[in-house]
């Protein structure tokens, strides 16, 4: 049989590109207006449980997972398919792109060519880390946690754009707020 080419893990859309990031190494860039809501990456990979992804993924591959539920990520697990599902997003607390579902990546405003495609980690992770941002964005919150989701503000602003299973927690966490109100 012939050898065939190796499929992209992930979905990157044609009217963005790879090229060196001011935020982090490498980024994703618009190089064509992208509409509010169009869709500009799908992540691809194995789906993997926390254990997995920290013992056997991270310190080899670094950071190339995507978070999809309480202990369940979604990445490459080899040198070879890392290339294939990188999305190159970088996080910004000023971001751009949101979630629909959990590995699907649209537009959460009108973009214009040139602008670098960033999401937000608030709207995919739920963990316990925290770590020092250098996004550079005006509203930088300087401080990233696995928590952010938590934040009201963060809630409002994203709102339609977290991830199924935050935006589930965050439901729940409403309704119990609403129910202790009720109860005062
Ligand atoms: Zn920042």
């Amino acid at each position: 049989m012939a050898a065939i080419e190796m499929m992209q893990l992930s979905y990157r859309s044609p009217k963005s590109e790879v090229r060196e990031s001011k935020i982090h190494g490498r980024g994703l860039f618009a190089i064509a207006d992208i509409a509010k809501d169009e869709i500009v990456l799908v992540k691809g990979g194995h789906i993997v449980d926390r254990k997995t992804l920290r013992e056997k993924i991270t310190p080899r591959l670094g950071s190339v997972e995507i978070q999809i539920d309480d202990d369940l990520f979604i990445a490459p697990v080899t040198d070879e398919e890392r290339e294939l599902s990188m999305l190159y997003s970088n996080h910004s607390c000023d971001a751009n792109l949101g979630i629909r579902g959990e590995v699907t990546f649209v537009a959460m405003r009108d973009i214009q060519a040139g602008e670098e495609l960033t999401h937000d980690w608030a709207t995919t992770d739920d963990d316990d880390y925290s770590i020092e941002c250098k996004c550079g964005a005006p509203n930088c919150r300087m401080v990233l946690t696995g928590k952010d989701w938590q934040h009201p503000e963060l809630q409002e602003r994203y709102a339609g754009y977290f991830s199924v299973y935050l935006a589930r927690k965050i439901a729940v966490l409403g309704a119990g707020v609403k129910h202790q109100k009720n109860l005062r």
